[in-house]
Parts: C-alpha cells; sequence; structure tokens
C-alpha cells in the first residue's frame, strides 16, 4: 500500500512470511491515513452516529505517517475478524512490531505499528518542517 515507510513495509512483509508459514494468512485492510481522514475517524462516535474507532486525533495515530497497519484475518477467501489473535500477536512481536492487542485502555488486535524509536511529537515536528 502506498504511503508506507519503507523501513516499516520490509518488517510487515517479514511479518505476514512469517504469519504465512504458521498457516495463517492476513491482508491489510488500512495503512497509510491522511491527517484529515485521521479527524474524519475520530468523529465517529463523538460528533458523528455509531461506536468510538480511534482514540487518536489527526496528527496523533502513527497511521498518518505511514508507520501503522490494520490487518484482518483471511478465511476461505474472505476477511474475517476471528482468527488467531495471540499468533498474530506474538509474531507480530517477533518482527519488532508493537500489537495494538496489548494496549491496556484501548486494545485494538487489527492495530501494528513500529516506532522506531520516534516519539509522536517528533514526528509532528517533521511533518511541519516538510510542509514548510
Ligand atoms: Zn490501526
Amino acid at each position: 500500500m502506498n504511503g508506507l515507510d519503507p523501513d516499516f513495509r520490509r518488517r510487515l512483509d517479514a511479518f505476514e512470511e512469517s504469519l504465512r508459514r504458521r498457516g495463517v494468512q492476513v491482508r491489510m485492510v488500512c495503512g497509510y491515513r491522511s491527517v484529515e481522514e485521521q479527524e474524519r475517524l475520530y468523529a465517529v462516535g463523538r460528533t458523528m452516529a455509531g461506536s468510538v474507532v480511534t482514540k487518536a486525533r489527526g496528527g496523533f495515530s502513527w497511521h498518518n505517517y505511514g508507520l501503522a497497519a490494520d490487518y484482518a484475518f483471511v478465511v476461505d477467501g474472505k476477511l474475517s475478524w476471528e482468527g488467531p489473535w495471540r499468533t498474530f500477536g506474538l509474531v507480530a512481536r517477533t518482527c519488532g512490531l508493537e500489537w495494538g492487542g496489548d494496549w491496556k485502555r484501548f486494545p485494538d488486535r487489527p492495530h501494528v505499528q513500529w516506532r522506531g524509536g520516534r516519539t509522536i511529537a517528533q514526528m509532528q515536528r517533521l511533518a511541519k518542517k516538510q510542509a514548510e
């Protein structure tokens, strides 16, 4: 998918391959998301109808920097949210990725991200510089 950090993309390739070797097929359903898209998503369940789907405002999600991806399982050729999430999380950690299922406050099992030692504040400053 477009807009993903190349180093993160390589980690995802290894992650997907490792899952495949364990007989688990996944498909990325969301990768890069613009700040505007993130703001629209943040409104869902708050100022718009529906249940809350994210805790992050625009510019506060690793998706906004191409460093997060969401996955679904592929079962009989169809996307599914039911699957071996424990294996998914285990393999993610093995590949050096952070798994959203490990979060205490707002667990997000389809989500993996890679900060590479950076903080959101650093990413925001960098994006601001690039926009100038
Ligand atoms: Zn996500």
